[in-house]
């Protein structure tokens, strides 16, 4: 047995799977933007954005509705002029470029199929456009209709096929060209939820493939977190933050941040000491906790941010616990989502996982809560 393992070992690292070569063959282009504005009479929709996109990146607007994501991306793809600011591709601008010569893949949350169209002839409709081949275009549709699971329904039109399937097309059809950048604005937000989480990996999986730049924008805060590279939030015309999906997690620079991304606990507290890097701080009701920070320089008082799944329940006290008392308790299937208030009146919303050995706190009873110097962020 062992020696068959041994053996076989050398084999597989010698052959790697099909698809990964094919996949270092096209490199997405760098899209930098730089201060650009776009102004509605009086009102500022992208207020002075600048962003810088990695070739290659799979990069995720996220923000809330009306924040200025979809004016970026009618921007980019040329849709809507541009006020103020540049938007450069491989380091040129596209100020003079019209939108078909920018050659950009687009996705719409509408799928904006053709009706009267076959699958297959919607996927191949941009290669006719370009005046593509016969025989290049057959083998280009189906390659594409391959990588997207969509073979078996090539002859079909879109009225015969589900919401998910009609927005694969509509991916297909955005790729079949092997653009340099795919613009994607709420593909999956018509689509319910177990659908939608299937689509998010595949897009990423074809995303590793076919090495696109991907500029993708959705409201989702957990559909940004999965796919992304990395995360620009926005709000009100501005970017706020960029980073990647865990350090957008775990350490966001501002409320609107911690709040909109993940569930949050903000807990205002005295800082009693800054020794950089860490505070110790005490809360309302008299907990003293350490904490990460990246002020060094800050007192008097701070909002920490302590997420849910991060808080330590105890039926007992320790000493480094506070009590608090149950006023909400709900079995979510996975995980358990308590509400507690701490002696000093803050409430917490707390979430531990469903395990055998815990029972649903009663409510009124009372727990204790505890959480590390590592469990909990200092905003900035
Ligand atoms: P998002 O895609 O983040 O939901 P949008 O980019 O569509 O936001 O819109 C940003 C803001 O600009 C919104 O307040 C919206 O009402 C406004 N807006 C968008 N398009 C127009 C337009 N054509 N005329 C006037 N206001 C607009
Ligand atoms: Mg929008």
């Amino acid at each position: 047995m062992a020696e068959t393992l041994a053996w076989r070992k050398p084999r597989q690292r010698m052959a790697p799977p099909a698809p990964r070569q094919a996949s270092r063959e096209m490199i997405g282009s760098s899209i930098s933007m730089r201060s650009v504005v776009k102004t509605y009479g009086a009102f500022c929709a992208a207020d002075r954005i600048s962003l810088d996109v990695e070739p290659g990146e799979f990069i995720t607007l996220l923000g809330p509705s009306g924040s200025g994501k979809t004016t970026l991306l009618n921007l980019l793809a040329g849709f809507q002029t541009i006020d103020g600011g540049e938007i450069l591709i491989d380091g040129r601008s596209i100020a003079h470029v019209p939108t078909h010569r920018r050659g950009f893949g687009m996705v719409f949350q509408s799928y904006a199929l053709f009706p009267n169209m076959t699958v297959s002839q919607n996927v191949a409709f941009p290669l006719r456009m370009a005046g593509v081949d016969r025989a290049t275009s057959d083998r280009r549709v189906a390659e594409t209709l391959e990588m997207m699971r969509l073979s078996d329904h090539a002859r079909k039109t879109p009225f015969e096929m589900s919401g998910g399937q009609q927005q694969r097309v509509a991916i297909a059809r955005a790729i079949v060209m092997r653009p340099k950048v795919v613009l994607m604005d709420e593909p999956l937000s018509a689509l319910d939820r177990r659908l939608r989480e299937s689509i998010q990996i595949e897009i990423r999986a074809l995303h590793q493939t076919i090495g696109s730049t991907i500029l993708f924008v959705t409201h989702d805060q957990s559909e940004a977190l999965t796919m992304s590279d990395r995360i620009a939030v926005m709000d009100k015309g501005h970017i706020i933050q960029v980073g990647r999906p865990v350090d957008i997690y775990r350490q966001p620079q501002s409320r609107f941040v911690a709040s909109f991304v993940g569930e949050s606990n903000l807990i205002e507290a005295e800082i009693l000491e800054n020794r950089g890097g860490t505070m110790r701080l005490r809360s309302r009701s008299g907990l003293v906790f350490d904490a990460q920070s990246r002020d060094a320089s800050a007192s008097g008082t701070a909002t920490v941010l302590v997420r849910p799944e991060r808080i330590a329940l105890r039926e007992t006290a320790t000493a480094d616990s506070v009590a608090a008392t149950v006023t909400s308790a709900l079995f979510m299937g996975e995980t358990l989502r308590i509400e507690a208030e701490m002696a000093g009146g803050e409430t917490l919303l707390i979430r531990c996982q469903d395990t055998a050995a815990r029972s649903l706190p009663q409510i009124g009873s009372r727990i204790h809560v505890s959480w590390g110097a590592q469990d909990c962020w200092v905003l900035a």
